[in-house]
């Protein structure tokens, strides 16, 4: 069992959260201008390291909001969380 911490509601079980993929992938300015690869890559293309990577996560059986997680992708364990518009936490 793997406790995340939301920011608002405090740790609770994984099972009440739901994965939104890699956090801080911004929405393209200006959208009609891009090639089909260019929106493609924004939509499909994800970083994928082993180690720290900033996840985006939903507490979708509590609060229901939008956080963002530092999480190991090798250990699974979670660095940091943070509110949209904070800015990523240094971790390890
Ligand atoms: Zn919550």
């Amino acid at each position: 069992m793997l406790l995340i911490p939301c920011p608002w509601c405090g740790p609770r079980d994984e099972t009440e959260f739901r994965y939104g993929g890699q956090a801080h992938v911004a929405y393209p300015g200006d959208p009609a201008a891009l090639s089909d690869e260019e929106w493609a890559r924004y939509l499909f293309f994800r970083d994928n390291p082993r180690g720290p990577f900033a996840e985006r996560w939903s507490h979708a059986a509590g609060c229901r909001r939008w956080f963002n997680a530092v999480r190991d992708t090798a250990s699974g364990e979670i660095h940091a969380v943070y509110r949209p518009g904070e800015p990523r936490p240094v971790t390890p």
